[in-house]
């Protein structure tokens, strides 16, 4: 086990754009940090550059306090575990269990033993005498990561580990990799590009893009304090809820304004900066039913539907379509009027040109 500091890394393929830009981030001994960002954003070339197949145009790389950067792959204490597990098929899973220790000049009675105990992390005892072509994707990715962890790497390195796996098979192996995680402690570094996965994997999320570092926090954090459009659009809230427009001053009270319509600020925004451009941002959660009282909306339902695995209701208020988190009880028929509760003053602001977080202090300039 060791913290893994990452200081300043870049890396530029040639004659590609830059794939990591002055990426800087510390993951501590035996935390487990998921690496979150879109299609080649520079996900798996960071992974590259922590395990020594790829050299950096700058930066550093330390280990359990020791600089590797300019250590060969197997002198760094890293294991990485690719998408797509390759097995040795002349192999057993036992013999590829041990593989990577063999290569490493460990005795057989240590490799056995050290391969028993990884198949015992990952219920893979029963498998031991089987040969690759005879498993499952599931129990073929579970061999895999043995492998990797009979290697008691100090850092284990996974990129998309999960991505070939069916639905029900992707929810047992992240089952399985918080079992084990809280079993071996080992500091983790995994790579996602599926929001869920962060979610349920990460006891901090990176997120990345352009091959730089956005924000890092744990996921609630992240959730009700991101610092851009960009980090509260891919951990999940729905395009629906983000409209761009402006703020505007009426007699004193405070409107957001947008060409559906606009909806009411109260303190302290109410002493909004007139006329600055926003995009509005508001999570289904933030939008509840009411009674009909004073400071609820009309609204219409439309449809349930299904939004990153949450139940949602569409709804029209104000003049366009929003999607609610759905509360419990059975749904209305469509077309039915209701009200609801909108929190703007809850909901997120971002500037309009730059897509940064924009605060109350500086809403209220
Ligand atoms: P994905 O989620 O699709 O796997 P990623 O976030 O892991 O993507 P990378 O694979 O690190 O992203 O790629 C980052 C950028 O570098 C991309 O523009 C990619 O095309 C480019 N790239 C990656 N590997 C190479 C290479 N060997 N030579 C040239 N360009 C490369």
């Amino acid at each position: 086990m060791a913290e893994l500091i990452l200081t300043g890394l870049s890396k530029a393929y040639r004659g590609g754009p830059a794939a990591v830009v002055d990426f800087s981030l510390s993951v501590r001994d035996g935390e487990r940090v998921v690496l979150l960002g879109p299609s080649g954003c520079g996900k798996t070339t960071l992974l590259r550059l922590i395990a020594g197949l790829e050299k950096p145009d700058a930066g550093q790389v330390h280990i359990g306090g020791r600089r590797v950067d300019g250590s060969p792959p197997h002198r760094r204490g890293v294991a990485m575990l690719f998408q797509e597990s390759a097995l040795y098929p002349h192999l057993t899973v036992e013999d590829n269990l041990g593989f990577g220790l063999r290569l490493a000049g460990v005795n057989r009675q240590e490799r056995r033993r050290r391969a028993r105990e990884a198949a015992e992390w990952l219920g893979l005892t029963d498998l031991l005498s089987r040969r690759p072509g005879t498993l499952s994707g599931g129990e073929a990715q579970r061999v895999a990561l043995g492998r990797a962890l009979a290697r008691r790497p100090e850092v284990l390195l996974l990129d998309e580990p999960l991505s070939h796996l069916d639905a029900p098979l992707r929810e047992e192996l992240i089952e399985e990799l918080l079992r084990l995680h809280a079993r071996a402690h080992t500091t983790m570094l995994l790579v996602t590009h599926d929001r869920r996965e962060a979610l349920a994997l990460g006891q901090r999320i990176a997120l990345q893009r352009d091959g730089r570092l956005v924000q890092v926090g744990a996921p609630a954090d992240l959730l009700a304090q991101p610092t851009c459009l960009f980090v509260a659009e891919f951990l999940g809230l729905p395009r629906a809820n983000i409209r761009a427009g402006r703020l505007a001053m009426d007699d004193g009270a405070g409107f957001f304004s947008c060409p559906e319509g606009r909806l009411p600020l109260s303190a302290p925004r109410a002493g909004c900066r007139d006329g600055r451009e926003v995009i509005l941002a508001v999570p289904p959660q933030r939008i509840t039913p009411a009674d009909g009282g004073e400071g609820t909306v009309p609204a219409r339902f439309i449809e349930s539907r299904e939004h990153g695995g949450e139940g949602t209701w569409k709804i029209e208020a104000f003049g366009s379509t929003w999607l609610m988190r759905a509360p419990g009880g059975p749904a209305p028929a469509p077309g039915e009027r209701l009200f609801v509760t909108f929190q703007p003053d809850s909901a997120f602001f971002f500037d309009a040109s730059t897509g940064s977080a924009v605060s109350i202090r500086e809403l209220g300039g």
